[in-house]
């Protein structure tokens, strides 16, 4: 790459794509992260090389070595965002830039080469142009996009790699709630946490992810969807779920979620709802809400709701709270009035029938 100009993306079309008649009946009921699209993004890196060889290619295994760097130390980024088809026939995609920017940031703190933020951007569109037939049709429905990049370089020392792989996969998700919202039970992990202040916790890497596979087993054990983290130094304050920001809602409209202190993943969906809170009138708070004081307030029913966010899966309900010596119900268990219009609110910025003041969504195709 020179002087700043964007790389050229060598397009390698699939000879043999899943057939339109295949495809539909793949699109009829997608699911989650289990079928995807014919291509691929790839982009490599090396020192001295700047990033190079970009490619929109069939998707097909990547060949490793067993020294990879990457199965051993992990130096492993991922970003996820959605394509959105809209009615007008356009495809559009929320705040892609963000994640962009988020991506950079990730590759800093586990010592890795930036992508530039334009060529992040630029790959998202290349692969949901040549895939535009793989975006589900319907409300709910999106193309999931799965940015990703590791440490190629064959080496055991331990450094820095200096060689790494980006890719984007693509992956068509159904509507995440079948049948419409339904709250979800959190399990507060006595044992684990998941980030300390220092670590990685506000990176977007593979192993924040396996370090909370664990305490979600532990949660699933209890009966619960999801593992709540509390923070790693006291173990009193909230942090956030295992891949979802958490808000809180009280009686008097404020809205409270815990403050970005490098132990939390700065979510985007979280930044988003933090803004159209404020601008549907509620009182919004970035500051850390203790367990101890969950729990009080839901009893006392000064907190009215409780709620995660993600790209994933939006906003979900938190119904009921259980830790090891007992449980709790927020709201009742029922989704709550605030949280189901946020939820509106931001569904109708992404698919276009809302105002966007804050250009929030661009246009890719
Ligand atoms: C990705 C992620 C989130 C949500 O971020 P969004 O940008 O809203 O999708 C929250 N927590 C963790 C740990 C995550 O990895």
């Amino acid at each position: 790459m020179s002087g700043g100009d964007m790389l050229d993306f060598e397009i390698r079309p699939n000879s043999t794509p899943v057939s339109a008649v295949d495809r539909a009946a793949l699109l009829a009921n997608p699911g989650f992260g289990r079928v995807f699209t014919d291509h691929m993004v790839t982009i490599r890196y090396a020192d001295g090389k700047d990033w190079y060889d970009a490619r929109i290619e069939a998707r097909a295994p990547i060949p490793m070595d067993p020294a990879a760097a990457v199965l051993h130390y992990a130096q492993e980024i991922f970003e996820g965002l959605k394509a959105y088809r809209t009615g007008d026939g356009a495809v559009t995609m929320f705040r892609p830039e963000a994640n962009a920017a988020r991506f950079a940031e990730s590759a800093r703190r586990m010592a890795m080469p930036q992508l530039p933020p334009e060529t992040f951007v630029e790959s998202l569109r290349r692969l949901v142009e040549i895939d535009r037939e793989w975006i589900p049709e319907g409300d709910g429905s999106s193309l999931y996009l799965r940015p990703f990049m590791f440490a190629s370089e064959v080496f055991l020392g331990v450094r820095p790699a200096k060689e790494y792989l980006y890719v984007v996969i693509a992956s068509p998700a159904g509507a995440y709630f079948s049948g419409g919202v339904k709250p979800v039970t959190v399990w507060v992990s006595p044992d684990y946490t998941r980030a300390a202040p220092g670590g990685t916790g506000a990176a977007k890497c593979g192993g924040n992810y396996a370090a909370s596979l664990a305490a979600q087993a532990e949660a699933i054990e209890a009966g619960c969807d999801q593992v709540v983290f509390l923070d790693a130094v006291e173990r009193r304050f909230v942090d956030e779920l295992g891949g979802m920001n958490v808000f809180f809602v009280y009686d008097d409209g404020t809205l409270v979620t815990p403050p970005l202190t490098g132990t939390i993943l700065p979510g985007i969906t979280r930044d988003a709802i933090l803004t159209l809170a404020a601008e549907a009138g509620h009182r919004v708070e970035e500051r850390p809400v203790s367990f101890a004081d969950w729990q009080a307030d839901a009893a006392s029913g000064r907190l009215r709701e409780a709620f995660a966010c993600g790209t994933a899966a939006v906003v979900t309900p938190i119904g009921r709270v259980r830790f090891s010596d007992g449980e709790f119900l927020v709201g009742g268990g029922e989704p709550g009035r605030v949280t189901t219009d946020l939820h509106r609110r931001l569904v109708d910025v992404q698919r276009g029938r809302a105002a966007d003041p804050h250009g929030w969504v661009t246009r890719v195709l």
